[in-house]
């Protein structure tokens, strides 16, 4: 079976971009966005004391086991038979998940109102393309076209990639990589070559040669290209994580009072869907194409976001359901719905793969326990004006997940990970910030809660200190999650593999 790939000799590239632009125009590359990039590195800085600057193409790596794919919640991503990654257009709602999860920095998404205007790409060809993610698929329409005629990719100029086509030095060559006599397999068995991020396990299919020297790596990794802060999640997807969280964590904190027997009103059974559908709401405002947000609902088979999103549609009805007509199976199914949804929102942000401060484990935990930690001091805040009689369960049930939150996050700061971790985790080991997340998350809390639990305050100063404390609660939980969402999201650098000689 082919696999195309491609071989790009550093040696002979001399950073003119002119691959960059050939693509970009071949192939109606929306304004604002670029497929390929050339990345000048200073051999200085890589380890080597030779003066001078190598030139790093990169485009999609088109990888066997791609982070892009196994996230897009809308099936719009895609994997040829003959290995080449590719985007349904059609289907794409621009939700940004798969730019999170490419460790090659190799797609992005453009919309209207982040280019500029009238340009002649927007006028023209390009404008279908707002608002989706876009990225090389190695001219496939033109490999495919090549290959009905006869021709040979890699060989007949017809049948190859534009940027092969157009490079001035030679460097660029396709071919298939699963034939050991193609002219790709060829230059992989003569010359010295790497891959990049080998160690994330992608299988890139992208090659370069390059001379083990000429970074003095030999054999170890280097960074060639630094981190940088991820620009598609804003305010609207870390909304969705502190409401939706908070919604379907209050809907299982008033089950567990009801299943105490303890007399809660009912209101908590449709507040929950409704903070639930609110952060969704403000989750689809944020996706490019809005309008086909139906579409995530296809890829529940390997997407967490489309898991998300089909806990949330089950868990509103069945909840508004329940509420008209209280029955205990219907609970029992709104309540596991809510769980589903909680999970699936730390699934979320664990599996970014290409964010490290994100791609920890622990970070699934952070998010479901301070999603209980909003739900209680919402619920708290509450039961303040409405219902006294629910506060000392609520401060129990505040204290404890205050307590596991506090030590997940001291056992996330404390760990150790690669540069783009450390960027993202220094922001969050700040006093300002730390004063948010443990200050007012834990300590507050410590203290109020406690207090609500053992002194014995009369009703006034009892309502006063649910109300700060649950304040406090579900302030820091919030600020805790936008922290993490909004400053820890630093896209992994670009690393050299080891040369294979
Ligand atoms: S390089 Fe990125 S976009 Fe391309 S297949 Fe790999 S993960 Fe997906
Ligand atoms: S639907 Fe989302 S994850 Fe899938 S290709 Fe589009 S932007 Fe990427």
């Amino acid at each position: 079976m082919t696999r195309w790939g491609m071989v790009i000799d550093l040696e002979k590239c001399v950073g003119c971009d002119t691959c960059s632009a050939a693509c970009s125009q071949m192939n109606h590359v929306p304004a604002g966005a670029g497929w390929r990039q050339v990345i000048p590195l200073d051999m200085p800085k890589l380890g080597n004391p030779q003066n001078g600057r190598l030139f790093l193409p990169t485009n999609c790596m088109h990888c066997s086991d791609a982070p892009c794919q196994t996230v897009c919640p809308t099936t719009a991503t895609f994997r040829h038979a003959d290995g080449i990654v590719d985007i349904h257009d059609e289907l794409c709602i621009g939700c940004g998940y798969c730019v999170v999860a490419c460790p090659y920095l190799a797609r992005t998404i453009t919309r209207f109102d982040e280019v500029y205007a009238f340009t002649p790409e927007l006028l023209t060809t390009a404008s279908d393309r707002s608002g989706i993610c876009t990225k090389c698929n190695f001219c496939l329409p033109r490999v495919e076209a090549g290959l009905a005629q006869g021709l040979t990719p890699g060989v007949d100029a017809a049948a190859s990639p534009n940027c092969v086509n157009f490079c001035i030095a030679d460097a660029i060559h396709f071919g298939d990589l699963h034939d050991p006599a193609s002219n790709i397999s060829r230059m992989i068995q003569e010359k010295p070559t790497m891959r990049l991020q080998e160690e994330l396990g992608t299988d890139p299919a992208i090659q370069y040669v390059m001379r083990p020297d000429y970074t003095g790596m030999n054999g170890t990794a280097v960074e060639l290209v630094p981190p940088r802060k991820q620009k598609v999640w804003h305010k609207p997807a870390a909304f969705n994580f502190i409401l939706g969280g908070t919604g379907a964590a209050v809907y299982l904190l008033g089950l567990w009072l009801d299943w105490l027997g303890v007399p809660v009103t009912e209101w908590y059974k449709l507040l929950g869907p409704v903070l639930v559908g609110l952060g969704l709401l403000g989750l689809t405002l944020e996706a490019g194409r809005p309008f086909r947000s139906i579409h995530i609902l296809r890829g529940w088979r390997h997407s967490w976001m489309s898991r998300e999103a089909w806990a949330a549609v089950l868990f509103m009805p069945l909840a508004f359901a329940e509420w008209i007509w209280p029955h205990a199976a219907l609970a029992l199914l709104a309540g596991l719905a809510a769980l589903a949804f909680l999970i699936s929102q730390g699934f979320i942000v664990y599996r970014s793969r290409a964010v490290t401060a994100w791609n920890k484990p622990v970070v699934l935990w952070i998010m479901v326990a301070a999603s209980f930690v909003s739900g209680a001091g919402f619920f708290l805040l509450a039961a303040a004006l409405f219902n006294q009689t629910v506060i000392p369960y609520l401060a129990v049930a505040g204290l404890v997940s205050v307590l596991v939150q506090g030590g997940l996050w001291l056992v996330y700061l404390r760990g150790s990970g690669d540069k783009a971790f450390g960027l993202g985790t220094a922001v969050l080991r700040k006093r300002r910030s730390l004063l948010v997340t443990v200050g007012l998350g834990v300590v507050v809390p410590l203290i109020l809660l406690t207090g609500i639990l053992l002194v014995d305050l009369p009703p006034l100063l009892l309502g006063v200190t649910a109300v700060f404390g649950g304040g406090a609660v579900l302030l820091g939980s919030a600020g805790l999650k936008a922290q993490l969402i909004l400053q820890a999201g630093y896209l992994r650098g670009i690393q050299a593999g080891p040369v294979q000689t």
